[in-house]
């Protein structure tokens, strides 16, 4: 390896190409709760888009595998290695343009999530896309989960707000899909081809954003019910009257067991199911809409509060980290069903959990039918680990039989590849599309396809 990494040191700096030591963060992910552990002949961290086509150029040359990686906070292991080379994005942290009066941003890859969010309101713009982890995940990383978060319910995943994506693709070109245009048909669609590709077709190296003037006011609201039945009906009842809620979540009994002690306002004690939903606008639309959503969130429940908004989701955002600390590791799905399966859905989770001796518990954004169905395990108990696997099997066999899907947004990574049930057509169609952008197989081999 020593010559090889003098080739690479010679393309990105001798302090940006290293050989990782087995306890290096480069090795893990957010999968680690589940005790996935990598291994790299090297680290690279170039610090420009010509210095990403050149490693791949190296690479592409050398049959070396390529696994690119954002802020490791998947829960797939899709930044998770298994030989080959590490190309991080850390370095890519650039914005290249802002044009507030125009709504619009270029930045690099490995910008964080969290400064592309604060720099938009900083200029009174949204970027709504919000994955929990927002301090450490990457916006490259967001484009290639396709990631959601709370607010999806009402702004949509990532892609809604990429016009245009720069990436590295084999073998170590720097091309251009789309850009700071509103639209664009000109072309097959291969920027939505790369948006959720976990890194199996190439490198995001920039993108285009799409911004919107932030909502003058955002009110949420959060209703306590006995039972997941009297949580869903609420939540079902949001929807089908119409009412434009910015994010619509749940989390069951179980999770706020595990997660309740430190939610802004007392959580009543028989509580089995909270919904959370937000309202936003100006202030007279957001507090009308918030209106609404208590009248109907009232009917049968135990009580309805509004916490302020910060400490809200700010909880919210720590529930993931609370539940795991439970037994000290979890495994985490995503799966989604059609929203009026949702109670089907949580109350199989338990189920499941229950036949595989394992404590399950699930939360979500219960609006776009998209579970965190967890199973909760020591994270050195190998044979817990292994009825977590059987468990997720038979979750995944669940999801699809209620007309669902095994990922609603952390993509297949290595934990569910070959576990989405694709029919003999979609498989070939995906291997084929993989082979033309990837001939020799080398972005994040054994990942997702
Ligand atoms: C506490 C917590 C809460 C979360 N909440 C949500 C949520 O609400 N919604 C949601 O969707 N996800 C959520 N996630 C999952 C995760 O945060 C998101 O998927 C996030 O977008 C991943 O970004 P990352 O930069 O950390 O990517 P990584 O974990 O580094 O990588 C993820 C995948 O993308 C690939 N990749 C990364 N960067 C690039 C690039 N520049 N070019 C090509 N491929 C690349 C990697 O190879 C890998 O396959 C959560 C995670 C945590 C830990």
């Amino acid at each position: 390896m020593t010559a090889a990494l003098h080739d690479l040191q010679r393309i990105v700096g001798q302090a940006n190409a290293f050989v990782p030591d087995d306890r290096s963060t480069y090795l893990v992910d957010a999968t680690e709760l589940r005790g996935l552990q990598g291994h790299a002949d090297a680290v690279v961290l170039p610090g420009s888009a010509e210095e990403v086509a050149a490693v791949v150029a190296w690479c592409y040359e050398r049959e070396v595998a390529i696994v690119p990686r954002g802020g490791g906070t998947g829960f797939a292991g899709g930044a998770v290695p298994f030989g080959g080379l590490v190309l991080a994005l850390d370095r890519l942290d650039r914005v290249r343009s802002f044009d507030p009066l125009l709504w619009r941003l270029e930045v690099e890859a490995g910008m964080r999530t969290h400064d592309v969010r604060r720099l938009a309101r900083e200029n009174g713009l949204l970027f709504p896309p919000d994955p929990g982890a927002a301090e450490q995940s990457q916006i490259g990383g967001n484009i290639a989960t396709n990631a959601g978060g709370p607010h999806a319910f009402k702004y949509g995943v990532t892609g809604a707000w990429v016009t245009g994506l720069e990436a590295v693709l084999a073998p170590g070109e720097l091309v251009r899909f789309g850009g700071p245009v509103r639209k664009d048909v000109a072309a097959l669609d291969v920027k939505s081809l790369l948006i959720g590709s976990e890194g199996t077709l190439g490198i995001v190296t920039a993108a285009w954003l799409r911004l919107i003037p932030a909502p003058e006011a955002t009110l949420p609201i959060a209703a306590f019910y006995r039972s997941v039945a009297a949580g869903c009906d609420a939540l079902l009842a949001v929807v089908g009257n119409g009412i434009q809620a910015a994010a619509l979540e749940y989390l069951d009994g179980g999770t706020l067991r595990h997660a309740g002690a430190a939610f802004p306002v007392g959580v009543p004690r028989n509580a089995g199911f909270l919904v959370i939903a937000e309202a936003d606008g100006t202030e007279a639309e957001a507090q009308r809409i918030r209106g609404e959503l208590a009248d109907i969130l009232s009917e049968g429940a135990l009580s309805v509060v509004t916490p302020p908004p910060a400490d809200l989701w700010r909880w919210r955002d720590g529930v993931s980290l609370a539940v795991a600390a439970a037994h000290g590791g979890k495994v985490s799905e995503d799966i989604v069903v059609p929203v009026d399966r949702l109670a089907e859905a949580v109350k199989a989770t338990i189920e499941i959990g229950a036949r595989h001796g394992l404590e399950a518990v699930s939360w979500g954004h219960g609006g776009d039918g998209n579970l965190h169905s967890t199973f909760l395990v020591a994270k050195d108990d190998a044979d817990a680990l292994a009825s977590a696997e059987h468990a997720a099997d038979e979750l995944f066999a669940t999801a699809l039989r209620l007309g669902g899907s095994i990922s609603g947004e952390h993509g297949l990574g290595v934990t569910k590849r070959g576990r989405a049930g694709w029919t003999p057509p979609v498989e070939r169609i995906q291997v084929a599309l993989k082979a033309t952008l990837d001939a020799k197989g080398l972005f994040n081999p054994a990942k997702k396809l």
